[in-house]
């Protein structure tokens, strides 16, 4: 069967898109949108959840 590696260690509240564009509906003058970035509040932009030394702590 194959492994299912959980190594990645991807944030799992952003499953790893960690800065999500928002469109607010307003519209520069040159015609693009108006986009909020924010970065995932628990990986902090990272995409990726703690380091392995507070995971460790995690564990099971
Ligand atoms: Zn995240």
């Amino acid at each position: 069967m194959p492994q299912h590696a959980r190594n990645t260690r991807v944030c799992r509240d952003c499953d790893g898109f960690a800065t999500v564009a928002i469109t607010t509906g307003a519209r520069h003058a040159d015609g693009t949108r108006a986009t909020l970035r924010v970065a995932c509040p628990t990986c902090k932009g990272t995409g990726h959840t703690a380091p392995a030394s507070v995971l460790a702590h995690v564990g099971r």
